[in-house]
């Protein structure tokens, strides 16, 4: 669910992916994985993401302008599971 909470390195480390989706839901459908690496790369690896408000605040849509939205947390196996779905249009 989504209360998985932890760093960006633990988020690595366990390879899970943290899934950004936006705040206007359900009128707005957008969802974006966000890059693990870069982050780590720009917040340092013992940055929160999961649980953290600030962050979560900052977080604009790409589609709609939205400011703000929620973080889901999943292991890598269900997005990829995702992804063949969206590639075939089921999604
Ligand atoms: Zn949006």
């Amino acid at each position: 669910m989504s209360c998985s909470v932890g760093t960006i390195q633990e988020h690595i480390d366990d390879d899970m992916v943290v899934t950004a989706y936006c705040g206007r839901f359900p009128d707005c459908m957008h969802r974006e994985e966000l890059d693990l690496d870069a982050l780590k790369e720009s917040l340092g690896s013992d940055f929160m993401i999961v649980g953290n408000d600030a962050f979560t605040r900052a977080l604009r849509c790409a589609q709609c302008g939205h400011k703000g939205g929620s973080l889901i947390v999943s292991p890598r196996f269900r997005t990829d599971y995702h992804k063949r779905m969206v590639r075939n249009g089921v999604s």
